[in-house]
């Protein structure tokens, strides 16, 4: 699981501070390098790993030791607080449309896991929600990539609407849409294009899709293992596209997990969903304050 490396680093910390009945400032200025240390390590971004620490260290110099407290206990507590501010404070739902469909769009980079996330999506809303959701297939550069989202949608029971790879994204997008405005689908989930890298085409395209689909959510599925890249990405998607929230992906993997932490601060926007493994299931509500107890272990 993701953040193995941190959560042993933050408990090396909290153990140093173990039996001490008051904290000096030379106390805290160590116990704020390490906490920097253990940061950095975990691949968070250096701006965020700058204001967390200076969060922490004002406020762990401002309390006053309490004699019934344990410093240690009090220090933990502030930095759970922090982590799970930096993190997103409370859960965010998904946001509906008050009209169906509510139109959700999947964004990232190439191998990100924007079309897995879709079929988790799916699934999840038909499952939980009695949901008659509509993929739809616009990731036309990669035949491959049409190929898989049927297939999931085969696996889930959702239809995807595609028109092969010779017509151009925003035309499928409109069909797509028409065809869920005919079937009152109740979600219609857009699959896009993902690159290796961002480039301008891209994002133009994904504007003008933004523009014909109005969508409710625009979803960018990031991959938690890229870890800074992870951040700069999120960070342009949003300047583009101004998105709604973010999904990282893969914290099952041995993920040093930075991103997860980085992506809120950077963009603020919150993460909504992560994505744990694989299978159609593997699919979390992101929790700020539960990834912060999974985190400080
Ligand atoms: P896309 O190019 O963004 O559409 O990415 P895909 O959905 O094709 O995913 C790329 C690879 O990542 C596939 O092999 C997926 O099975 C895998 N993948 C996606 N999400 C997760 C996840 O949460 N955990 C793990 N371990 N693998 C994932």
């Amino acid at each position: 699981m993701a953040f193995e490396n941190l959560t042993e680093r933050m408990q090396g910390v909290f153990k140093n501070l173990r039996g001490k009945r008051k904290l000096t400032e030379e106390d805290i200025a160590q116990v704020t390098k390490e906490i920097r240390l253990a940061l950095l390590e975990a691949d968070v971004a250096l701006p965020v790993v700058k204001s967390f620490v200076r969060k922490v260290r004002e406020r762990a110099t401002g309390f006053e030791v309490s004699e019934a407290l344990d410093p240690a206990q009090q220090v933990l507590k502030i930095v759970d607080d922090e982590l799970t501010e930096i993190l997103g404070g409370g859960e965010s739902q998904l946001q509906k449309s008050p009209k169906i469909p509510t139109v959700i769009m999947m964004v990232g980079l190439q191998g990100a896991g924007k079309t897995t996330f879709a079929g988790k999506l799916a699934n999840r809303l038909k499952t939980e929600e009695n949901a008659r959701p509509l993929m739809i297939a616009a990731d036309v550069y990669r035949p491959a990539a049409i190929e898989q989202l049927k297939v999931i949608g085969n696996q889930v029971g959702v239809p995807v609407f595609d028109k092969g790879t010779d017509v151009s994204p925003v035309e499928i997008v409109k069909e797509g849409l028409e065809l869920a405005k005919q079937n009152k689908n109740d979600y219609v989930l857009i699959d896009t294009a993902g690159r290796l890298e961002i480039d301008d085409k891209l994002m133009n395209e994904l504007e003008q899709i933004k523009e014909v689909a109005n969508p409710t959510e625009i979803l960018l599925v990031v991959d938690a293992m890229t870890g800074q890249v992870a951040a700069q990405v999120a960070k342009t998607f949003n300047e583009r596209l101004d998105i709604t929230g973010v999904i990282v992906t893969k914290l099952d993997g041995d993920t040093r997990g930075g991103a997860a932490l980085s992506i809120r601060e950077i963009t603020g926007k919150p993460i909504k969903f992560a994505g744990v493994g694989e299978k159609i299931t593997d699919l979390e509500v992101f929790y700020p304050e539960r990834m912060s107890s999974r985190i400080l272990g």
